[in-house]
């Protein structure tokens, strides 16, 4: 019987309140569901016998032959265990038992197979119940090849299904996997590709002879995941490609008007570059799906502006939507400047700010204004996806960090016309390039590769808390050079009361070090009004020190502001990290940024400010975040933020997999781009049942 069409419930071993839990826990239902997403993480190979003085971690299983030479029960209470003296012939090691001690069976003079994680206690390892089988029982097959860990949880763990005892499930289903599952990938590509077929792969993920055939295993179940998603982003991708879109063809006056008289200075040749690609997509008569990716300070949003400026030309309105109410605030003020004729009059284009501070009494103005077309741009935050928000003709929408708005947020953009708008996603800071090929595999990539002229290099330097005093020197030396000063204090939502405590705690200490200075203090919490009086005076100078939680993480522009201090730095990651510190080098000045950090830290905390030291490059970064944020054991399950899992490939380590995977679907929908072929049905039809199964196949934008 095909694996596919078994019931999880009515396979040996499991039973229905197991069903049930595999089920809930991991989305289990049938046989196939088992064998090809609840995969090890780890194997032990049991044809390796260690010593004792060979144990060096905790983290390996390891599997001694040896004798007990002597037991006895210590402690009272709840404490109270079995403790006995294994040795392997040259050194001892003590087992313990705490539970089910009347269990434990215990002979002197016979040879035992120990086997199980040593455990560090008082310098020293001892084994926290073992397996302990007498050699005249251990079947030899249990000495052959690798064993398989997998991930459980607590749920699980309750009614037997620990790592163990998946393994046994897993091993009485093998049997039919020879027969019961079927091919997902075409003979042409395993062979073009050197894969493993499906069943083979199956077998051999879960009880492998050796690690090459395990490698070679894990690597055919990669592929076939991420093969999986490529043909579903570029399916997706070629099926827009056939989307009507709205003509923009003209450049004209509101876009060369700003371009000549208002732009005080000349574009970069990467934001000229990208630009033209933007236009070229605007003109095209198909819908632009585009992806913007540049260093933080870039000038990504010029690009936005007058790409906006192009669709008024065109008779459309655009509207660009920000994470928080701070960034698109300041969007507006920043764009409505830029738009105000240098010798007065009329501005170039409208623009609009619509946020959850805008009172109802400007809303109704607003949704008149953009009703009859005489407002052009519309400036917001997710309030501007309202269904009350409509346009006389949107034709553009830009997005600016993307990465926080979900995808039901963004397909209710698509209905604000006749037709879906041209779509503009801009990142906040570069991504690695295997997200960049998953979560916006479907988008094409404009990339602003290079700073504007003059930029001077952020200096970036680490001191732990010790060094107070020397900082506070500096700012107060670069204050007095007529510069400003932010000071940021992680938040992190679980704990607001106590970081809340923090950040009052660290404006009181500053006022009381600069009595003379003038202090703004901003959080997440206060109420928009405050915030903005808060930004508009350090913005305008009023203010020398501005003390902050990262709400001014993303975009916030005050070119004066010179020194970046950040309070708690291995609180952040370095994604953060590097948003953070691009809110200064935005002036002609020399800046800084100070990571201050506690004394002691962890190794992982230590690379993270090593690289912020080392680089201001953004690419650079982003690739060493992922690295750092990889998963520990061998390939990551949870790997959180994405819209889809994966079981067993990891954008972190797979990367090669990842561009084999996508050169292969795309070639295939370079011939046959709605899948028509009879040969490619195999292929139309996983993608149904992965739309039926798995969210991600299924959401159609
Ligand atoms: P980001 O890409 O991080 O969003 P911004 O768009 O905020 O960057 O731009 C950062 C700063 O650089 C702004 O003050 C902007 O006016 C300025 N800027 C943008 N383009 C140029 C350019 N071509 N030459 C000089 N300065 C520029
Ligand atoms: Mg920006």
């Amino acid at each position: 019987m095909e694996l596919a069409h078994q019931d999880i419930g009515y396979c040996k071993g499991v039973g229905n309140k197991r069903a049930d839990t595999l089920r809930k826990e991991l989305n289990i239902v049938t046989a196939l569901d088992m064998v090809t997403t609840v995969l090890p993480y780890k194997y032990t190979d049991r044809s390796k016998f260690y010593k004792i003085h060979e144990i060096v971690d905790e983290d390996t299983a390891v599997q001694i032959i040896g004798e007990v030479t002597e037991w006895h029960m210590v402690g009272i209470g709840k404490g109270q265990r079995l403790s006995a003296t294994f040795t392997d012939g040259q050194h001892m090691i003590e087992l313990v038992w705490f539970r089910g001690v009347q269990f434990v069976k215990l002979e002197k003079g016979v040879q035992y197979l120990l086997f199980g994680k040593p455990t560090r206690y008082n310098h020293q390892y001892n084994f926290v119940h073992p397996e302990l089988t007498p050699m005249s029982k251990v079947k030899p097959q249990m000495l052959q090849g690798l064993e398989p860990d997998y991930n459980t949880t607590d749920g699980m763990k309750r009614i037997g299904l620990n790592s163990k005892g998946i393994r046994n499930i897993m091993a009485s289903l093998m049997p039919d996997v020879q027969h019961g599952v079927a091919e997902t990938i075409g003979q042409d590509i395993l062979d073009k590709y050197h894969l493993m077929g499906r069943r083979d792969a199956i077998l051999n993920v879960h009880f492998p002879p050796n690690t090459a055939v395990m490698q070679k295993a894990r690597e055919r179940m990669k592929f076939e995941e991420l093969f999986y998603i490529q043909l579903h982003i570029l399916r997706q991708m070629k099926r827009r490609e056939n989307n009507e879109g709205f003509l923009m063809p003209i450049v004209g006056k509101h876009f060369n008007r700003f371009y000549h008289e208002q732009l005080p200075f000349e574009l970069t040749n990467a934001q000229k570059r990208v630009i033209r690609e933007i236009q070229g997509d605007m003109k095209s008569g198909k819908q632009m799906n585009r992806l913007l990716q540049g260093d933080v300070g870039s000038g990504k949003t010029l690009v936005a502006l007058l790409c906006a400026l192009l669709a008024v030309d065109n008779g459309y309105q655009a509207c660009i939507m920000a994470p928080t109410e701070i960034l698109a605030n300041q969007h507006y003020s920043t764009l409505h400047e830029m738009l105000q004729p240098k010798e007065g009059g009329e501005p170039i284009a409208r623009v609009a700010l619509l946020t959850g501070s805008t009172t109802q009494k400007q809303r109704t103005l607003l949704h008149d204004s953009l009703r009859n077309g005489s407002l052009n741009i519309l400036i917001g935050t997710h309030a501007l996806i309202e269904d009350e928000v409509q346009f006389a003709n949107l034709g553009l929408v830009i997005v600016d960090e993307q990465h926080r708005f979900g995808v039901a947020q963004r397909a209710k953009l698509w209905t604000k016309n006749i037709r879906p708008p041209h779509v503009l996603v801009m990142t906040a800071t570069p991504i690695p390039r295997t997200l960049a090929m998953t979560v916006y595999g479907d988008l094409k990539t404009s990339i602003i590769d290079e700073l504007p002229p003059g930029r001077k290099p952020i200096t970036t330097v680490h001191y732990s808390i010790q060094r107070k005093a020397s900082v506070n020197q500096f700012i107060r030396k670069q204050i007095d050079l007529g510069r400003q000063v932010y000071v940021v204090f992680p938040l992190i939502k679980e704990n607001k009361d106590l970081e809340l405590k923090d950040l009052q705690n660290g404006y009181n200490e500053l006022c009381e070090t600069f009595p003379d200075y003038r202090i703004s203090m901003v959080h997440g919490q206060m109420k928009a009004k405050d915030k903005d009086e808060q930004m508009r005076r350090f913005a305008s100078g009023e203010t020398q020190i501005l003390v902050a939680t990262t709400v001014i993480e993303v975009g916030v522009n005050v070119p004066n502001a010179s020194v970046m201090i950040i309070e708690n730095a291995e609180r952040f990651g370095l994604s953060q990290l590097h948003q953070l510190r691009g809110r200064v080098g935005r002036g002609a000045d020399q800046s800084y940024c100070v990571l201050m950090t506690k004394l002691e830290l962890s190794k992982d905390t230590r690379q993270r400010m090593d690289i912020m030291v080392a680089t201001n490059d953004g690419f650079r970064i982003a690739e060493a975040d992922l690295q750092l944020r990889g998963p520990g054991d061998l390939e990551g399950t949870q790997q959180s933020g994405l819209p889809f899992d994966l079981h067993i490939a990891s954008l972190v380590t797979d990367g090669q997999i990842l561009d084999i995977a996508r050169s292969a679907a795309k070639e295939i929908l370079d011939n046959d781009p709605l899948l028509e072929d009879q040969y490619n049905q195999m292929y139309k039809r996983r993608l149904d049942v992965l739309r039926q199964t798995t969210t991600y196949f299924g959401e159609i934008s």
